[in-house]
């Protein structure tokens, strides 16, 4: 089995600034207790995914308030399957993922990428250059090159302003897939040197700090246990609360937890195995289907109702969603329970699409890497 690493914007950008930060929260597993700013975020899109998903919203609660100042920016009728997206793709030894609020195909080979960010002051809103530059965006659009076929990736930063008279303010920039490529560079060589300390057990306790970052965006969450020279909660026990026990599975407990699976708590369906095969004694399955075997019916149907001569013909990466979605009717018409296992691998032909909508239907899933 590969060993490979998950890496998300926020923990590429907590490296690059502070590896001491980085370690609080990668190394120790200690995060910070969500505040009041992060849960009216969080509140703010729940509002705007609602909105996108339903055209409606509702202007009697402060999020409501909030997100509808930025509803004219907002692209119309995207489709479902387009809306606050888990993404992933691999490069090299890596695995890069994320969540996408809105992705939109605008035609020929270009995509449009949105974020919603809710800021106090629009001073801490990127510039368009800086948004060109930003990993979060620069991951985003890599998985749009790669997986959307697309050769250029508009970006729509949508900031809300929460403080102060609500106000919605709109950062632009294109990347074009040699930008992104360059641009992708220092997001991988930071990928390598953490998972080089995480091959050498560092030590939370041994890494650097960046003094000159403490007050970057505010103060540092850390701060406390970071003065004290303690990575002890007790440092400051309001403020930081463990996420899990560090590297109780070893190298693999780096790995996130996938994604919640927010539709299906059925634990007898099927069981996906990622890169890797059931062992001998390790379950009881009646039968093993190929991903390539259980798509087939599937593909079939897309040709026929789509009237085309292949699925692939859809459009530019537009075969993906339909895969998925139609994929996600089939499970529901077909369900397979746990006796059942379903053989994938992270690179499938069908793209990330087919797997997180595999993921999110399995009872189990088991990942070779
Ligand atoms: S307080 Fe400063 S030095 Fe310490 S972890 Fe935070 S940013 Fe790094």
């Amino acid at each position: 089995m590969s060993n490979k690493q998950i890496f998300s914007a926020t923990e590429i950008d907590s490296f690059l600034l502070c590896r001491k930060k980085w370690a609080f929260s990668y190394l120790d597993n200690l995060d910070p207790a969500p505040s009041k700013a992060t849960e009216l975020g969080s509140a703010v899109h729940k509002v705007l995914e609602n909105y996108l998903r339903t055209n409606s919203i509702t202007y009697d609660t402060t999020e409501g308030r909030i997100a509808s100042t930025g509803l004219k920016f907002l692209p119309e009728n995207l489709d479902p399957a387009h809306i606050e997206r888990h993404i992933f793709f691999s490069i090299e030894a890596h695995i890069f993922h994320g969540f996408i609020d809105f992705f939109h195909h605008l035609g020929s080979q270009i995509w449009l990428i949105g974020d919603h960010k809710t800021c106090s002051s629009f001073s801490s809103a990127l510039k368009p250059d800086e948004l060109k530059t930003n990993t979060q965006a620069n991951i985003y659009a890599q998985w749009a090159f790669r997986e959307r076929n697309a050769d250029t990736v508009q970006l729509k930063w949508i900031y809300y302003r929460t403080k102060s008279t609500p106000e919605a303010r709109l950062v632009e920039a294109s990347l074009t897939k040699d930008e992104a490529l360059e641009n992708f560079q220092p997001i991988l060589q930071a990928a390598n040197d953490i998972k080089k300390l995480l091959d050498e057990k560092a030590l939370a306790k041994d890494q650097p700090k960046n003094l000159s970052a403490c007050f970057k965006y505010g103060r540092c969450p850390y701060y406390a246990a970071c003065k004290h020279g303690s990575t002890e909660t007790q440092a400051n026990p309001s403020k930081l609360i463990v996420k899990k026990a560090a590297h109780e599975d070893g190298d693999n407990a780096h790995i996130p937890a996938p994604p919640p699976d927010k539709s299906n708590t059925n634990q007898e369906a099927f069981h996906l195995f990622i890169d890797c095969a059931p062992t001998k004694t390790g379950g009881d399955y009646q039968q093993t289907i190929e991903l390539s075997e259980l798509l087939k019916p599937i593909l079939t149907k897309i040709n026929t109702e789509k009237e085309l001569k292949h699925y692939r013909l859809a459009g530019y990466g537009q075969h993906v969603g339909l895969i998925a979605n139609y994929l996600t009717e089939h499970l529901k018409i077909n369900p397979y329970d746990n006796r059942t296992a379903v053989l994938s691998s992270l690179r499938t032909p069908e793209g990330c699409d087919t797997l997180q909508t595999l993921t999110a239907a399995a009872g189990k899933v088991v990942r070779g890497f």
